[in-house]
């Protein structure tokens, strides 16, 4: 039975991703910061998947992970969070704590899976609108999923020789525990929705969708999907101007 790791998979885009894989007959490692979540939603798909502790931004705890999964075929790198404030006033720590796990997180993933995925195998990382569309208030996670698309494309040239295909989904909006507060703010997700052709945010089923093609697009690697309904060919909302409104500092 073919191994699949979803890194980030008890919430989200990452729960999505591992009940996909897991329709698709993977046997399913669902790890993420808390444990027990991650325990919970492997008990969710029942036997044989099962639940693990992983902090993308320890390698060690990485390493372990890897080393207690052994030979994997498919890994989906979805840890991410972000956080608020103009460049003028966001304190270094928290530019760090978004880069450190966004992007070192990804890559100290891309590190252990390529050790550990078979020959052939797939990485998928999730990588953002936000590595094209810059946000106002967003510098740190701006910056980090730029980096991150960037981060894809080396990783596929240095898998390559190995039959390892390395690519990216970068989601436009999809509402989830992460973007929950985002979307409280009166105007953002309807000003979003304006700047997309198709008319609507997404869905993890959506993203999960496009995490499973990658799974199995054989001829494909390098690729940084933009799936968001069209919106990277608009605008992203001013989510600091809405706040504004608000009367938020
Ligand atoms: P989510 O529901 O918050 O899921 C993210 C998961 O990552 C959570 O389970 C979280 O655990 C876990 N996580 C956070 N830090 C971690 C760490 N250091 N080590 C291991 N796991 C960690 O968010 P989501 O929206 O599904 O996001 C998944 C990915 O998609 C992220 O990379 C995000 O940047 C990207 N993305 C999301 C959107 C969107 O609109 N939602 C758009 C573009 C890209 P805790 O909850 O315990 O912290």
């Amino acid at each position: 039975m073919r191994t699949a790791v979803v890194v980030g998979g008890a919430s989200g885009i990452g729960w999505a991703s591992a009940r996909a894989l897991a329709a698709d007959g993977y046997r399913v490692v669902v790890a993420d910061l808390n444990g027990d979540a991650a325990t919970a939603r492997a008990t969710e798909l029942g036997d044989p998947h099962r639940g693990e502790v992983v902090d993308v931004a320890d390698e060690s705890s990485v390493a372990t992970l890897f080393e207690t999964i052994g030979a994997c075929d498919a890994v989906v790198s979805c840890a991410g969070f972000s956080t608020f404030g103009p460049i003028v006033d966001l304190p270094v720590e928290q530019f760090r704590s978004v880069v450190d796990v966004c992007l070192t997180g990804a890559f100290i993933v891309a590190k252990y899976a390529g050790r550990h995925l078979v020959d052939g195998g797939s990485l998928v990382l999730i990588s953002s609108l936000n590595a094209r569309q810059p946000a106002i208030g967003m510098s740190a996670y701006c910056s980090a999923k730029a980096g991150l698309s960037m981060l894809t494309q080396v990783a596929a040239l240095e898998l390559a020789p190995r039959g390892i295909r390395v690519n990216a989904v970068a989601p436009g909006f999809v509402l989830t525990p992460l973007t929950e507060g985002a979307a409280l703010v009166p105007g953002v997700v309807e000003e979003y929705v304006e700047n997309t052709p198709l008319g609507r945010s997404g869905t993890p089923e959506d993203v999960a969708e496009a995490v499973l093609y990658l799974t199995k697009a054989a001829w494909l690697t390098g690729e940084v999907l933009d799936l968001n309904g069209g919106a990277h060919l608009k605008r992203y909302p001013d989510i600091l101007g809405h706040l504004t409104k608000l009367g938020a500092p």
